[in-house]
């Protein structure tokens, strides 16, 4: 649900674990399980060549699991699940060839992955309780193959061994954190009008699309109001532009005061804005737009020792009644509100003549 003080949380699609929008780390994910699947079936036919039967029925029954997975991701609804699921395995495997019969010694190598992935699918602190457990287990299983040797050349091997891990996951928790915070300072600079803090037009667009179809499939109504503050020039004109500003500011103010949290505000653009009332009908919708439109009038802006009197025109129309979509919507409120101008303005006009 939304909320009409914070466009944060309205009707937008969810973010993934790491922060990136749902849609791309679904579609991360499933490119991952691809590349693995398929590089596990390439092993599959060298091991078999090899005549490492056993290993090449265990790696084709991964690949398969893999390339099926992929095609559930598309539609799973928690991906979090999926992720571990994917990553555990991952990272067992990558202990077990550090402790198999004559492992390389540079099998070590793969653990530098384990917190590169374990960050970029989960996200800073899951990727970090993640990684770290593994990591430390991967050390102490290195250590206890390859005989801890204490003299200069032994200490030497080891600590190339664990300063580079610690430096890699340092740098991941890091930049990981900086990452997440920029795609949020960027997804609400998106969604949020600057000036007046409510809904910019695009998401209010998508909210509204989003709302009718929740409204289709729950069989309930919604309405659209919008709103155009009246003789808006003569206030800059007359007052400046920056007390045009804080008109805009104090009329969103009184706005959202009135209105309910799953009700939402968006400015569609100048001195007008767009108000979504879900789940309601035009019979209980026009009492409180009436209301709005009274308080609008009887709240002038006081500015700079004086007060500015504001009053805003609104149009009002029902889905399904008025529209199908939210076009033949947006015709429908544009139609009345100018009606609204045209008979006086400070009014809300809920229907068209007879
Ligand atoms: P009406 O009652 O018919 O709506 O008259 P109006 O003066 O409000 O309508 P008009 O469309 O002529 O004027 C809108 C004005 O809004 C013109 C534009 O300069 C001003 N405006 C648009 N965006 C902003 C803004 O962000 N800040 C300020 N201060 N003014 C803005
Ligand atoms: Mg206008
Ligand atoms: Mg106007």
């Amino acid at each position: 649900m939304y909320h009409n003080s914070d466009p944060e949380q309205l009707y937008e699609p969810s973010t993934g674990p790491s922060g990136l929008e749902e849609a791309d780390h679904r579609l991360l994910m499933r490119l991952i399980f691809v590349c693995t699947g398929v590089t596990l079936g390439v092993f599959c036919i060298l091991q078999s060549l090899a005549g490492n039967y056993w290993l090449a029925i265990a790696e084709a029954a991964a690949c398969g699991l893999l390339l099926w997975a992929s095609h559930r991701l598309k539609r799973v609804r928690h991906l979090v699940p999926w992720i571990f699921a994917y990553l555990i395995p991952t990272f067992c495997f990558i202990l077990y060839i550090i402790v198999m019969p004559k492992a390389s010694a540079s099998a070590f190598v793969w653990v530098y992955l384990m917190p590169v992935m374990a960050y970029l699918l989960l996200g800073q602190w899951r990727g970090f309780l993640l990684s770290v457990p593994f990591m430390l287990l991967a050390t102490l299983m290195y250590l206890y193959m390859n005989h801890l040797r204490l003299d200069a050349p032994g200490l030497i091997d080891i600590g190339n061994g664990i300063f580079c891990g610690v430096l890699v996951l340092a740098f991941m928790h890091l930049y990981e954190g900086r990452r997440a915070d920029a795609y949020k300072q960027l997804r609400r600079l998106a969604l949020t009008d600057t000036l007046t803090g409510v809904a910019s037009r695009e998401s209010f667009q998508r909210a509204l699309q989003r709302c009718i179809q929740e409204s289709a499939r729950y069989d309930t109504r919604l309405v659209l109001v919008v709103l155009d503050v009246d003789h808006f020039k003569l206030i800059n004109d007359q007052w400046g532009h920056e007390a045009g500003d804080k008109a805009l500011q104090h009329l969103c103010k009184c706005l959202r005061h009135r209105l309910r949290a799953t009700d939402l505000i968006g400015r569609l653009g100048g001195e007008e804005f767009g108000i979504l009332l879900p789940f309601t009908d035009r019979f209980d919708a026009q009492p409180l737009v009436e209301a709005l439109c009274q308080e609008v009038a009887r709240r002038p802006l006081e500015y700079g020792g004086q007060h500015i009197p504001l009053s805003a025109t609104f149009g009002l129309a029902e889905w399904p009644t008025d529209g199908l979509d939210a076009d033949e919507l947006y015709r429908c409120t544009d139609r009345r509100l100018y009606r609204g101008k045209a008979e006086g303005r400070n009014r809300l006009v809920h229907s068209d003549p007879a």
